[in-house]
């Protein structure tokens, strides 16, 4: 089940609503590749096998769009076996998303220092 987070910037307490995790739905590949890039998608199928037998982790982070300039859910994909991160594109202007892990920096104030409150569930 996934969460949503209000996430406040400590220093200018601009905030956003992300959903982060993942839902029962993503535990299918079928049903997360659009959240990344064409040839990310080749990759990850590569990667998987063609049975798909590898298992994978799939989760949503909080990321920074660069050309939304805002904090947005970040889909993340990892290959168990051989570690392979991917990462998604951004649901509302389909740029593809930034590697960092973790908290990004506020696109408000450049500083990086979040306060997380859980505000619900999705899925
Ligand atoms: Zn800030
Ligand atoms: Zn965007």
């Amino acid at each position: 089940m996934g969460q949503i987070k209000k996430i406040t910037c400590k220093y200018c307490t601009t905030s956003w609503e992300v959903a982060v995790g993942a839902g029962r739905a993503h535990c299918r590949v079928e049903n997360i590749l659009h959240f990344f890039r064409d040839d990310d998608q080749k990759k990850i199928l590569e990667t998987l096998g063609e049975n798909k037998k590898k298992g994978f982790n799939f989760q949503f982070i909080p990321g920074y769009c660069e050309d939304c300039k805002k904090i947005v859910s970040k889909p993340t994909i990892k290959i168990c076996e051989t570690g392979e991160e991917y990462t998604g594109i951004c649901n509302s202007c389909g740029t593809k998303l930034g590697t960092a892990c973790g908290n990004p920096e506020c696109p408000e104030c450049k500083k990086i220092g979040w306060q997380e409150t859980l505000e619900g569930f999705w899925d």
